[in-house]
C-alpha cells in the first residue's frame, strides 16, 4: 500500500520548522522549498517526506534529516559561481539542493544502484548542473580537479588530507567526523593562506563512509 502524498500543510510546516530551528539564509530556504523531497524517498515513505527525519533508501543507506541538509548547506556559504563536490550522493536530494545554489555540482557515490537512481531523479528535475559519478570519496579522481566547496555526507573517522588538498584557497569543507556507529561532530574547515582553520559545529549521526566502490549493486 502506498502512503499518502504530502499535503500543502506538510510543506508549510516543513518550512516553518527549518526557520524555527534557525535556518535564515533565504536562498537555502528557497532551495528547500523548490526541491520535492518526496521524489527522493521510497514510495512507501512519500507521506513522510516532509517530516524532519532521516528515512531509509536503497542499499541500507539514508536520506538525511531536512534540517541537517539545510544546516550543512547554509554552513557551506555557497555562491552562484561555486564548483561543489559532494561525497555520498545517496538519494541525490542534497545534490539537488546544492544544484540550486552553485554553478556545478559533482557528487560521488559508491553504490551503483544509488548513483543510477539519483541520476534519473536529478534529470527529471532538470538539475543539469549535477554530475553523478560512481566513485570513492577516499580516492577522488585527479581529473575532477579542485573545488570551492566540499560537502561530505557520510561519517569519516578523519578528514583525509587528500580531500582537503582538493579545496581551492578560501574554500570550505564540511563533514561529519567521528566513529562509524556513534555520534559524530560536524566539522567545518576553511582553507586559508596559512593552512586550514577547523571549527566544530554540532553533534550529528551519519552512516559511515566506507572504502572503495561497493561490490554489491
Ligand atoms: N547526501 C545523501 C545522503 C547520504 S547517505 C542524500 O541526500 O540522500 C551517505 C551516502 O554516502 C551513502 O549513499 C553511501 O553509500 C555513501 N558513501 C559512503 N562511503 C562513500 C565513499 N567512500 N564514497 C562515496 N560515497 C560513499
Amino acid at each position: 500500500m502506498q502512503s499518502p502524498q504530502p499535503t500543502p500543510h506538510d510543506k508549510m510546516m516543513f518550512q516553518l520548522n527549518l526557520r524555527q530551528r534557525g535556518i535564515s539564509d533565504q536562498a537555502v530556504l528557497k532551495a528547500m522549498e523548490d526541491v520535492p523531497r518526496e521524489l527522493f524517498v521510497t514510495s512507501l515513505d512519500r507521506g513522510y517526506a516532509y517530516r524532519d527525519t532521516p528515512l531509509g533508501i536503497a542499499c541500507g543507506q539514508t536520506i538525511s534529516q531536512p534540517f541537517i541538509v539545510a544546516y550543512m548547506t547554509e554552513q557551506l556559504d555557497l555562491q552562484p559561481s561555486h564548483r561543489v563536490l559532494e561525497i555520498g550522493t545517496g538519494s541525490g536530494y542534497q545534490a539537488a539542493i546544492l544544484s540550486k545554489l552553485a554553478r556545478d555540482v559533482v557528487t560521488l557515490e559508491r553504490f551503483r544502484t544509488l548513483a543510477d537512481r539519483a541520476r534519473l531523479v536529478l534529470k527529471e528535475l532538470k538539475c543539469s548542473n549535477v554530475d553523478v559519478i560512481l566513485g570513492d570519496g577516499f580516492d577522488v579522481p585527479d581529473t575532477l580537479g579542485t573545488f570551492d566547496r566540499i560537502m561530505v555526507t557520510a561519517a569519516m573517522e578523519e578528514i583525509p588530507e587528500a580531500l582537503l588538498g582538493r579545496l581551492e584557497p578560501g574554500g570550505v569543507l564540511i563533514a561529519p567526523v567521528g566513529p562509524a556507529d556513534d555520534k559524530q561532530v560536524l566539522v567545518r574547515v576553511v582553507r586559508t593562506a596559512e593552512g586550514f582553520d577547523r571549527q566544530e559545529l554540532v553533534a550529528v549521526r551519519f552512516v559511515p563512509a566506507l572504502l572503495g566502490i561497493a561490490r554489491e549493486l
